[in-house]
Order: structure tokens, then sequence, then C-alpha cells
């Protein structure tokens, strides 16, 4: 059967291997596996969210409600905006496949980051559009601006902070950068971990409404994934100015969230101190990341997220290290898809991360 020619160059996004997996194929016990490879609160949620959940689970009859009132209240409070700013999506994945469809087409450009989250470039390849990359690993202002002059490209992506590398860039700069984008050219800035990031340094905390009230060209996205902890509700968003929001709501799905979804994500915003304490433990837990890396004269990207790269030496391999940890259990990511010798850990729990390096230890010494 022929199938639309865009899908031939597209390759399946790999997500970070579930648990499921990894019990079939080793055979190892659920309980003895430890999965810090896709960047969730290892702390779960706040049992405010659990307990509000469970008391609407018997009502599922009925369609979820499309305006989204109460999560769109709990959001405009938080960043005070408006009803017409806000687009909220099945993950803000389903947000980035929204802005690609409203904005690009085959005859498009996409500006990204060389190192960068791989839904963007996936997105991208759906509607045909052409990707455009930086050199830098890191994101360097002064290379997307000379790249955005040169290829004019419909969609611009800044990952601050950045995955798969955690590094994060200043809110001044980026302000500055936007000042010289053409209004027609829409930048993306993903805050996929902009909690972590505000709690470390609040020089990289960005504004949406302060983007929104200055530009008519940017939308922020933020998700319920990282630090409110619910991956497995799929929860993000969009924020942005009313042209842009009322574009990408024709490409909605109607009841695109569930109404379990909506409510973890409702309340989840109404705990902030479940997640000031989880963004707390998780940079406790970082700077043992970082002794352990010195300790073991390997390179440590300074991370603004809850994961850290490990950046391994010429006689280290990071596809060999990552599938020895998985047949012991342990799941991180591994960065050579990226071009990169190096592998992606999410900052677990004590008693995870001790096993963590427990296992690399072993491995490194061998
Ligand atoms: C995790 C992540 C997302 C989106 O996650 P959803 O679960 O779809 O909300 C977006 N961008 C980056 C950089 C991420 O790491």
């Amino acid at each position: 059967m022929k199938f639309n020619k865009k899908l031939e160059n597209i390759k399946t996004y790999e997500a970070g291997k579930p648990i499921e997996l990894v019990v079939r194929e080793f055979g190892i016990e659920p309980k003895d596996i430890v999965k810090l490879a896709s960047n969730e609160n290892p702390y779960g949620c706040s049992t405010k969210v659990q307990k509000a959940v469970g008391n609407i689970v018997s009502n599922m009859a009925l369609y979820p409600d499309d305006s989204m009132t109460k999560l769109k209240s709990a959001l405009k409070s938080k960043y005070e905006v408006q009803d017409e700013n806000i687009v909220i999506g099945s993950g803000s994945d389903q947000v980035i496949e929204f802005i690609m469809h409203a904005k690009a087409d085959k005859n498009s450009k996409i500006l990204i980051n060389s190192v960068t989250f791989a839904m963007y470039e996936i997105y991208a390849k759906h509607v045909g559009a052409q990707i455009i990359k930086t050199q830098s690993q890191e994101h360097d202002l002064e290379e997307f601006y000379t790249l955005y002059k040169q290829e004019n490209p419909e969609i611009i992506f800044l990952c601050t902070p950045n995955n798969p590398t955690g590094d994060a860039l200043n809110a001044v700069d980026i302000v500055e950068f936007l000042q010289k984008i053409d209004s027609d050219t829409l930048v993306v800035i993903d805050g996929a971990y902009m909690e972590y990031a505000a709690y470390k340094d609040p020089a990289k905390k960005i504004s949406p409404k302060e983007l929104l009230e200055k530009f008519d060209n940017v939308i922020y996205l933020g998700t319920f994934s990282k630090a409110y902890g619910l991956g497995g509700m799929r929860v993000g968003y969009g924020i942005s100015g009313s042209n842009i929001i009322k574009e990408l709501y024709k490409l909605r799905p109607p009841f695109n969230i569930t109404t379990l979804s909506l409510e973890a994500a409702s309340v989840a915003l109404e705990d902030e101190e479940f997640v000031n304490k989880s963004i707390e433990l998780n940079f406790q837990e970082m700077k043992r990341y970082e002794e352990f890396a010195k300790a073991n004269k390997i390179d440590i990207i300074n991370s603004y997220t809850n994961f850290v790269t490990l950046l391994l030496n010429e006689t280290q391999d990071s596809t060999k290290i990552s599938d020895e940890l998985l047949q012991k259990g342990m799941i991180v990511r591994n960065l050579r898809g990226y071009g990169l010798n190096a592998i992606r850990v999410t900052v677990g729990t004590k008693e995870q991360n001790n096993r963590f390096f427990e296992l690399t230890t072993e491995l490194l010494s061998n």
C-alpha cells in the first residue's frame, strides 16, 4: 500500500522505554526497575490531585467540559492572562502539532537548535517543511539570528531550558532577540522545564504575559508532564496573543482533554507547595550527580531542569553503557541519536539516584 510520501523520512519517536517493556524483555521484577528516562517527577503528583481525580472517576459517561473553564481559570490566574490567550493540548506536544499545521507547509522552513526536543522535527516533517538547524549545541541566539536572516523561516523554536542538554537562555536575551524578528515569523518558546529554571536562576524565568504584551508573533508553551508530575494525564498549553490562539483553535479536535486530565491539571495548580518541594529536592539531588561526574571525570552540562546530561569521554560508549544499565533494570536515555556520546538521566529520588551511581560506577570500572 502507498502512503503519504512525507512519512518516508520520518523516524517514529522513540519514547523512554516503559517499565513494562523491561519486565518482558529482561525478566526483571517491576520493583527492581528504575526509570530515569523521561524527566517525569519522581515524587509523583500532589495528593490533592489524587483525591480530586478519585472523586470524579464515577462520572465518566459524559463528554468533558470542552470549554475547559476550570483549567483555563487556573491558568489565567497563574499567568495573569485572558481566556483568549490560552489553548490547551493533549500534552504541549499537541500544541506543537497545532502550531506546525497552522503556520507551515511544504514551502516553509523551520529553524531549530542542532540538539533539541525531537518532536519539532517530526511535526515539521508531517507538513513537509524544511528543517534548518544551528551548528551550536547550546542555544546561541546570534547564530539563530544569522540563520533567520539567511533562511527566513516561518517558525523558530527556542527550547529553554533545552531538552536534552538542560541549558537555559536568559529572559532578557530572548526579549532582545524577539525585537529583531519580523512579526510574520512565529517564535515558539518551549518552557517545559521552566518551573525548574525559574527556581534555580530567576534570570531564566520567562513571563508569557510580558511576551504577549510586547510581541504578536510569540507563543509560550508549558506542560503538566514534568514538574507537576502528571505525565500520564497528557496536559499542556500554549499562551499567546488571541490572533494566534484563534488559528490554533481551528485545528483542535473536540474534547481533546479528558475529564480526569482537566481535573488533575486544575487541582495541580492549586498545590504549588508540592511542586516547589519537588523542585527543591531535585536540585539537592542534582548536586550529587555533579559530584558523581567530578569523581568519575565525566563532563556534566550545567542543568536548569530535572535531568542531567553526562558527556562521556572517548573511552566510554553511551550506547554500551545505556544498554548495560538497561539490562540491570536502570532506564536512562542514550543521546547517540542526537550525535552525542552522552546519556541523559532524570534526577530521581535519593534511592533511585543511589542505584544509578552504584550501577554506573560498576560499569565504568570494567
Ligand atoms: C516533555 C516535553 C514537552 C512536552 O511534553 P507533553 O507531555 O507533551 O506536555 C515539550 N517540550 C519539551 C522540551 C519536553 O521535554
